[in-house]
């Protein structure tokens, strides 16, 4: 195994990707623990190797060094000399995306071109862009109807950050909270999920590259249960910034209740990419096949639910069909691969338990359904057709290469169906009629509508959902204010 990684890596990734990874502190990687857990190839099923499940003692010595960095150098820092460092960190990840990208295709199975395609541009962006803001935060004088009163507010910084990612987009998700965590003046301790550690890990050691003190960036590893929850109810920890599932976010939220931090959550989606017989068909249904497929489903913002006028539906299954039969399912690290495995073996029967009841509740699946076979946890791009709303495979976030296709037949009927699900996150709208197009994307519950696109994101513009898909948004201003907090200063005149 180790001889056909090593032919796929460069030498240093290689080095890097297989050695044994601890917990990173203080600027530094501690020796694993005694408690560890492997790392395995989704492609393969084989092991990389093993990381330090972070024990509570281990989180402790992490938050205790980013409360540190926060009361001392990194917090006393001129805004100026922020920006110079989050520029220099923005430059650092880019001069390494090559490196950084080859951990995210390994972990996560995820096709290199596409990683360093999209992945580490939106990083590199994000950190650029939340680069520019620490001289420009500011608060206000407040016009208070009492006499001889001067009130004005400061933005400040909330502490000591807890950041807790998912395993679809681990590199650009620890970008999405550090970068703006940062700019606002926080410190933070990143916890990836356990399945993609290595991009995070090597994130932090480049944050100290660029002149970031020790103890501003530091990453625990380990599982949601043990390392995730001794950090989410440490004391010293003021703000949990989530991206993951619906389940983790409530019990988080809960979790945020009882102890009273700050908490921002990013969340699951089934968003309903909605195609008009007036739009440009072949188009449409192109962008719908690669949002479904795309890192196999497994983005929160997929496609996964499509919803074509009835008129329309057999071109648009056609296509999406020819378009799921084109991709190349492989390696991550292959260049040739344009579709990998799912993340994990667990995973896969997740998808393939919502597959099984696609039959039984009055759909069919159109095409694909199978694992291929060979090693790894490929699945074959599927659609289903014919489930009502209220079915699962409508319903729920398969989080798979699975795309569930509904018919409708008017506006009005339209609507209220592609609101009926418990997620807000995303929708796409597809229709020539500029009217149409602007009516629609207001009437439905949705954090972002694309018309006649789908997918763009940018670090300016703010991405977040409504409903069940979460609170509070990612870039943008927004992001940013969600790491801030006012103070109000009264000062009499008289
Ligand atoms: P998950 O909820 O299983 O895990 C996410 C993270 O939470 C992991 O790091 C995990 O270890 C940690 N965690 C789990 N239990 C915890 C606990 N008790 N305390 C602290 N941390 C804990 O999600 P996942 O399977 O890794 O990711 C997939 C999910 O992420 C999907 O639902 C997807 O839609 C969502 N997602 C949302 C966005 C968005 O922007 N809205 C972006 C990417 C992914």
């Amino acid at each position: 195994m180790a001889t056909a990684l090593e032919s796929l890596m460069d030498q240093r990734a290689h080095a890097f990707a297989t050695a044994e990874h601890g917990a990173f502190i203080d600027g530094a990687e501690i020796a694993p623990s005694e408690k560890t857990f492997s790392t395995v190839d989704p492609a393969t099923g084989e092991v990389i190797t093993t990381v330090a499940e972070s024990e509570d003692r281990v989180v402790d010595q992490a938050v205790q060094s980013a409360a540190k960095a926060f009361e001392g150098e990194w917090g006393s820092m001129l805004p100026a000399d922020r920006e110079t460092a989050l520029h220099r960190f923005a430059n650092l990840v880019e001069e390494n995306a090559a490196e950084l990208a080859q951990y995210d295709a390994l972990e996560g199975g995820k096709p290199i071109a596409q990683v360093e395609g999209v992945d580490l541009p939106l990083a590199v962006e994000q950190f650029r862009y939340y680069a520019g803001w620490p001289t420009k935060i500011q608060g206000a004088t407040v016009p208070v109807s009492t006499p001889n009163a001067h009130v004005y507010t400061r933005r400040m910084p909330l502490g000591v950050v807890a950041a807790i990612t998912p395993w679809n987009f681990p590199l650009c998700q620890a970008a999405i909270k550090l970068a703006p965590a940062l700019a606002a003046g926080n410190s933070v301790v990143l916890k990836p999920s356990e399945l993609t550690s290595l991009s995070s890990l090597r994130l932090a050691q480049l944050a100290v590259e660029a002149g970031l003190p020790a103890g501003t960036v530091n990453v625990v590893t380990g599982s949601g249960a043990g390392t995730g929850q001794a950090l989410i109810s440490h004391p010293l920890v003021n703000k949990i910034s989530f991206t993951g599932s619906e389940a983790t976010g409530r019990h988080l939220g809960a979790e945020a209740g009882r102890s009273l931090k700050h908490i921002s959550l990013e969340l699951g989606g089934k968003n309903p990419n909605i195609i008009f017989a007036d739009a440009d068909v072949a188009k449409a249904a192109a962008y719908a096949a690669t949002t479904a497929y795309f890192y196999s489903g497994q983005v929160c913002f997929s496609g996964s639910r499509l919803m074509v006028e009835r008129s329309v539906v057999d071109e648009v299954v056609e296509a999406v069909k020819e378009h799921a039969s084109a991709l190349v399912l492989g390696h991550g690290l292959e260049r040739a691969s344009t579709m990998g495995p799912l993340a994990s073996a667990h995973h896969r029967e997740k998808v393939e338990r919502y597959l099984n009841t696609v039959e039984g509740t009055g759909g069919t699946v159109a095409f694909g359904g199978s694992r291929l076979d060979r090693a790894g946890f490929f699945l074959q791009p599927t659609a289903v057709i014919g489930s009502a709303d209220s079915d699962p495979v409508v319903a729920d976030e398969i989080f798979g290469p699975v795309l569930a296709i509904q018919p409708f037949d008017s506006l009005e009927e339209l609507i209220p169906r592609a609101n009926s699900g418990k997620y807000g996150l995303s929708a796409g709208v597809w229709t020539n009629d500029v009217r149409k197009a602007h009516n629609v994307a207001q009437q439905l519950r949705a954090g972002t509508v694309w018309v006649n696109t789908y997918a763009d994101y940018n670090a300016a513009a703010p991405f977040g959902g409504t409903k069940s898909s979460g609170l509070g948004k990612d870039c943008g201003p927004d992001g940013l204010d969600k790491f801030l907090e006012s103070q109000t200063v009264w000062m009499s005149l008289a």
